[in-house]
């Protein structure tokens, strides 16, 4: 590691103040960020620590919704008995993040400012179609996510909340990475009134909807009907774990387990 400073905030205002004056970088659970700083992949001269932020922790839901605020831990979501009436898929989703460490420290919010290829919660808020609220104003997913370790965030941006509509069905299926227990290949689909949205984490440079599986699956929600989309492996990754034609692959295959699932 190396110097920096530390300050914490106990408003978001005051959090958005002090990161637009030292251009440093937001601490949330720092199960990305102090590993990376330690890699030095990141060497923000100021932390900002949002743990103090009362405002930015909590579950409700709001009508037809789930909010949760983005310091929420991932073992909050997991445990909450909000979340897993309304929207089980997203507590079991939590609920396989990483270890209970990580699970204990890494937040919502952290997670989807990353934007880990590899990350679960983005296929969460992708295929239900979610808003990223922040302190200047709500994204979209099919805005956020830009590409690797790439959202729609300004530098001195923070997401709050992120709002999750309540779909008729849903369902998150990983292909583990034994090791870190991040996705190798992970699909979350939902089907809601408004139709099937389906999103891949894991495979690629970054989370994307499969089109092919919601076409698919937006005429028969069936495993059946996942497991007869054949995905292209063009633009896959190939790593040590696996290659693209093997990705590709897995993602019918996860799918179908994960329309399964949903019942
Ligand atoms: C061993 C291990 C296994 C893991 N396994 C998984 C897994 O299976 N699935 C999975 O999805 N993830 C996994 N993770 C990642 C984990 O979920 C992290 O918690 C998450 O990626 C980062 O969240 P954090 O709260 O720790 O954020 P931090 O590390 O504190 O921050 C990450 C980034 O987000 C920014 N940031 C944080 N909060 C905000 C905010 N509110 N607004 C704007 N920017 C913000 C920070 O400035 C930083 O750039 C794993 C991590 C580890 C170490």
């Amino acid at each position: 590691m190396y110097a920096f400073e530390l300050t914490r905030a106990k408003t978001v205002a005051e959090a958005a103040a002090a990161l637009a004056k030292s251009g440093g970088k937001a601490l949330a659970g720092g199960q990305s960020l102090i590993g990376a700083m330690k890699l030095r992949l990141a060497q923000p001269g100021t932390l900002v620590d949002l743990s103090g932020i009362a405002e930015l922790k909590g579950i409700k839901k709001e009508g037809d919704a789930i909010v949760i605020g983005a310091m929420t831990r991932h073992a909050d979501v997991a445990a909450s008995a909000v979340v897993k009436a309304a929207l089980p898929a997203l507590a079991a989703l939590a609920e396989g993040i990483g270890d209970r460490q990580v699970r204990n420290m890494g937040t919502l919010g952290g997670s989807l400012a990353n934007n880990d290829p590899a990350a679960c919660y983005p296929a969460a808020v992708l295929a239900l179609g979610a808003t990223v609220h922040t302190n200047k104003r709500k994204i979209g997913a099919d805005e956020f996510f830009r590409g690797m370790f790439e959202t729609a965030l300004a530098d001195d941006e923070l997401i709050t909340a992120v709002s999750f509509p309540i779909p008729e069905k849903a369902a998150y299926v990983k292909f583990k990475n034994p090791a870190s227990r991040f996705a190798l290949v992970g699909v979350f689909v939902a089907k809601t009134s408004r139709g099937v949205r389906v999103a891949v984490t894991g495979a690629a440079s970054a989370v994307f909807r499969a089109k092919a599986l919601e076409d698919a699956l937006g005429k028969s929600f069936t495993a059946d009907a996942a497991k007869s989309v054949k995905m292209s492996a063009t633009g896959m990754n190939a790593d040590l774990h696996g290659s693209p034609e093997y990705r590709a692959h897995l993602i019918s295959v996860v799918a179908a387990r994960a329309v399964a699932a949903a019942g």
